[in-house]
């Protein structure tokens, strides 16, 4: 993610020299007009209007012929990796979670952070040493290991709910921050939009990622 003041996420950050710049704006500034338009609660919402839209997107690539993301119950290689979320999207797992009795492991979320680096504000820099925690550090707090199920489901980060894959969960476990080569991920350019504009407004608290966030949240 990344790009000057900017916190762009999967087509905008792979592919922002190709667009058109006037396009490029104002894809970002429609999407954050629909975003601060929306007032307080308003992750919940987007996390509809995200799914949404990418069911859309899935289906229309199915007329096309393409085959439908590999993703599916069970499948969690992609939750053995550092994950990004905004404060709202923190606040609302939170609460959720105090709501529904779902207790996770601290601890071990502030062992996470030891391996991702950060500058004096506390953001993340972009450098991470996930991969070299024991095995059973690595997955994240809220993934049911019995079954491989997302604890959180109905409350996941927008990045949980963008984040598909094609074929294979062969190529979906992290290495240190590094995307597999081989890994056939599926990213629209539609969904880039919203979640860029969204983490952009959200910089400051995306830069601290989940685990941060929800520690402050549960420990005040
Ligand atoms: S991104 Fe990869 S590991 Fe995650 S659900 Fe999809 S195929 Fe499975
Ligand atoms: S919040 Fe759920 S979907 Fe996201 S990484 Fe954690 S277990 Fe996986």
């Amino acid at each position: 993610m990344g790009e000057g003041d900017l916190l762009l996420y999967g087509r905008l950050a792979e592919e922002m020299g190709e667009i058109p710049p006037e396009d490029f704006w104002q894809g970002l500034k429609r999407e954050g007009e629909r975003y601060l338009a929306a007032g307080a609660d308003r992750a919940d919402l987007f996390h509809r209007i995200l799914d949404e839209m990418l069911d859309g997107l899935i289906a229309r690539d199915q007329r096309f012929g393409y085959p439908p993301p590999f993703c599916h119950k069970g499948c969690s290689n992609c939750c053995h990796e550092l994950v990004y979320c905004t404060s709202e999207e923190a606040d609302l797992i939170v609460r959720h979670c105090q709501a529904a009795g779902i207790a996770f492991d601290q601890e071990r979320l502030i062992r996470q952070l030891q391996h991702v680096e950060t500058d004096a504000q506390g953001d993340h820099t972009g450098v991470t040493t996930w991969n070299d925690q024991p095995k059973a550090d690595q997955s994240c707090v809220f993934l049911d290991e019995a079954d491989g199920s997302c604890r959180i489901w109905a409350v996941r980060p927008m990045v949980c709910r963008a984040h598909l894959a094609e074929g294979t969960d062969a190529h979906c476990l992290p290495h240190n921050g590094q995307v597999d080569p081989e890994a056939l991920g599926i990213s629209y350019v539609e969904t880039s939009y919203l979640l860029s504009a969204i983490f952009t407004i959200h910089r400051d608290s995306v830069k601290k990622t989940l685990g941060r966030l929800v520690l402050e949240r549960t420990r005040g």
